[in-house]
């Protein structure tokens, strides 16, 4: 956990044993290496190689600097942050930095953007029998390519390193940042109002007690008296405010808690282990895979015809937390959900970096009747005609038997992508 260094601030914890922490030293090396986490789960550590692969196309660099905020850890409520299905539990895991990133063009720094960002870690975990997990697939966490668990366990096929059950796991599926609107705490002004309210009261009162109106300098320092008090309860406020946030999660604030709800209501009714937040985490994991790459026809986790043009210029997408479902539609055994997401885009656009607000139509569809598979990786899927795996992020057609690969027959696929 997050410790007290001898100069008084907060320091992350860069072990295994807090994954969050540990993702967000590890980003860090990744913006100027493109070496990914070690601790990050394979879908994860895809899209972040796509990223990377992004910013070396645009001639970009970039340094991510992610360091703890707050004197302490935000405490992590115990409800609705942990859900498990038969072979892994998954929690969700929160902290608050300030995380500051740079682009370079040509060694010239173009852009910095400093912000407080709640992080968000989907962390993945199994006290399952090794039998139970030993045929998914895992990332090697020392070459990075993918192999059974089983495979893994008794030397990886591509590095030879050979693992234990507690060198996999945890591992981080899912990290994202939820930036504070800095215009969030609109307390502010408000605070500033009542505390000038108050001491003007104040005052009043106290000339007509005194029958004295002439007293000015006292009105005037007063004044300023509350306007001082007024920021400092504003100040203390927010950060208090910030934290309880990032404890309760994002879309409860939000109001995007309200599609939580509906989708979680519908889903269950079909899939008794569908959860949310795992849901969550995938789609912006694809999302992220789909607007990143240059070869989205080979993406199995894309069934959509194209992607709008404007997001070549894509290098980094920022989750704002909020989902809107519209509309739930069920043909034969497929469920597909429309909905609309919020994503702060950062585009490279004529050499200059761009920081947009934008709100991204969505429909992702699954085979109803089948329940998520969590170990499920686009990295090596498994083809349903002749059980041969390959690599889903390359190819949608099986090559061993030529059957077409289609994702949402064991998960969650996006459909369409529009503005
Ligand atoms: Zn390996
Ligand atoms: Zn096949």
């Amino acid at each position: 956990m997050s410790y007290r260094a001898s100069d008084g601030t907060r320091q992350w914890d860069g072990s295994k044993q807090v994954p969050e922490e540990r993702m967000a030293v590890k980003m860090q090396s990744f913006a100027r290496t493109g070496i990914t986490p070690d601790i990050a789960g394979a879908d994860l550590s895809y899209a972040l190689k796509l990223q990377y692969a992004r910013w070396k196309a645009k001639g970009l660099e970039s340094t991510i600097e992610i360091v703890p905020y707050g004197e302490r850890k935000p405490q992590m409520p115990t409800r609705g942050f942990h859900w498990t299905d038969e072979k892994y539990s998954h929690e969700r895991r929160v902290d608050v930095g300030k995380k500051t990133q740079k682009y370079f063009k040509d060694g010239v720094c173009i852009h910095t953007r400093e912000k407080i960002v709640t992080i968000y870690a989907i962390v993945t975990n199994t006290t399952a029998e090794n039998s139970v997990v030993e045929n998914d697939y895992y990332c090697c966490p020392s070459c990075g390519a993918s192999s059974k668990i089983k495979e893994l366990m008794t030397g990886c096929p591509y590095c030879q390193t050979k693992f234990r059950m507690p060198d996999l796991f945890p591992k981080v599926t899912n990290f994202y940042f939820y930036e504070q609107d800095s215009s969030q705490p609109k307390f502010l002004p408000i605070a500033v109002t009542i505390g000038s309210v108050v001491a003007l009261l104040y005052i009043v009162a106290f000339g007509i007690l005194r029958h004295d109106s002439s007293g000015f300098l006292i009105i005037l320092s007063a004044i300023l008296l509350g306007v001082f008090a007024g920021f400092l309860g504003t100040n203390l406020f927010c950060l208090g405010y910030m934290i309880h946030k990032a404890a309760q999660g994002i879309g409860e604030i939000r109001g995007s808690k309200k599609a939580e709800r509906k989708i979680e209501k519908r889903m269950k009714a079909i899939d008794r282990t569908f959860s949310y937040k795992f849901f969550e985490g995938q789609l912006i994991s694809f999302l992220k895979m789909i607007l990143f790459t240059d070869d989205v026809k080979n993406l199995v986790c894309f069934e959509g015809t194209s992607v709008p043009e404007k997001y070549r210029d894509l290098v980094d997408i920022g989750y704002q937390g909020a989902v809107t479902l519209k509309d739930i539609e069920m043909t034969e055994d497929v469920v597909k959900l429309n909905m609309s997401v919020l994503l702060c885009n950062t585009y490279f656009v004529n050499n200059k970096i761009k920081v947009k607000k934008e709100e991204i139509m969505l429909q992702v569809a699954k085979k109803a009747s089948v329940p998520t598979d969590a170990g499920l990786s686009i990295k090596k899927v498994e083809c349903k005609n002749c059980g041969g795996s390959f690599d889903g992020s390359h190819q949608r057609i099986c090559p061993f038997c030529h059957t077409v690969y289609d994702m949402k027959e064991e998960g969650w696929v996006i459909t369409k992508i529009g503005e």
